[in-house]
């Protein structure tokens, strides 16, 4: 399978201004990654080539990339980050994952915590859950006022225009799945004995919420997809086909960015190692 992430990439992609139409997307992909075997072949490649690239802008050390997951319980959140982010190691990669704030969070703007934890140069940070759940279980839960939430949008279209120009490439997945799969998900964890950790009773209260969470999806990419932080819908019913899609893409957008290693600061020969 060649590597055509252009291609990929304006498929899922939703584009800055455009209805993101979520509920006529789809939450598979065959007509992109039509087989199995090929698209893990390039999940794999696409891993490696992005800790090679970690490494120049690593090297470079002048720039970032934020990676934000986005998606309901069960689809594929920690995989994603296991399946194209492997390669790279402890070293370059720093995930941050956002539950429920604590006191110290709640005293401050929602904002705050989430300016803390991106990625410092050199590294690619991931966001699994992001600031991006104060319009979407904040707002379906009614945890704060209409209106608050209404400012957000913008708030955070500003925040993340901010932190490109200084520097920091942002991506954004809502990993897409469908009702059925979800069930399929949270049926596993009920019955196989190493899931069953990951059973937690308050996601059934969530799904009986389904309609209003993609609603709220709806209008968080239609009002927050930009040119400088633009959001993809996933397919994730396959996790191979949502492996190879956001490897892809996050490869293409390193590609993109070009991180340079250094010249050397010496001429060749000026030392000898004896
Ligand atoms: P996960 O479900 O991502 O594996 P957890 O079981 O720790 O991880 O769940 C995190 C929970 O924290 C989710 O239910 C999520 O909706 C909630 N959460 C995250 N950010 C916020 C927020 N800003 N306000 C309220 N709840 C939040």
């Amino acid at each position: 399978m060649t590597f055509e992430w252009k291609t990929i990439d304006s498929a899922l992609r939703v584009e800055p201004g455009k209805p993101s139409k979520l509920s006529k997307r789809d939450t598979a992909c065959d007509n992109l990654f039509a087989d199995k075997r090929e698209g893990e072949a390039l999940a794999k490649a696409n891993a490696k080539a992005i800790d090679r690239l970690q490494d120049a802008l690593w090297a470079e050390g002048s720039r970032a990339l934020l990676v934000v997951l986005q998606g309901i319980d069960t689809s594929g959140k920690d995989g994603t980050v296991r399946g194209v982010f492997n390669e790279c190691g402890p070293l370059g990669v720093n995930v941050t994952a956002f539950g429920t704030p604590n006191e110290q969070e709640l005293a401050h703007d929602y904002l705050w915590r989430v300016h803390k934890a991106v990625p410092r140069k050199g590294l690619i940070g991931i966001f699994n859950r992001s600031h991006y759940e104060d319009v979407l279980v904040v707002k379906v839960r009614g945890l704060v006022p209409a209106d608050v939430i209404e400012q957000r949008y913008a708030q955070i279209n500003a925040f993340e225009r901010h932190l490109s120009e200084n520097g920091t490439t942002i991506l954004k997945f809502m990993l897409h799945i469908s009702k059925d799969e979800q069930r399929k998900r949270l049926q596993a964890r009920l019955e196989e004995p190493d899931k069953h950790w990951k059973f937690n009773p308050g996601d059934l209260e969530d799904r009986k919420l389904w309609t209003q969470f993609a609603n709220a999806y709806e209008t968080m990419l239609d009002r927050c997809s930009t040119e400088h932080a633009p959001w993809h819908v996933i397919p994730s019913d396959r996790k191979w086909q949502r492996n190879a899609a956001i490897s892809s893409i996050v490869r293409g957008a390193l590609e993109t960015m070009m991180p340079l290693y250094p010249k050397a600061r010496w001429k060749p020969g000026e030392f000898i190692i004896e």
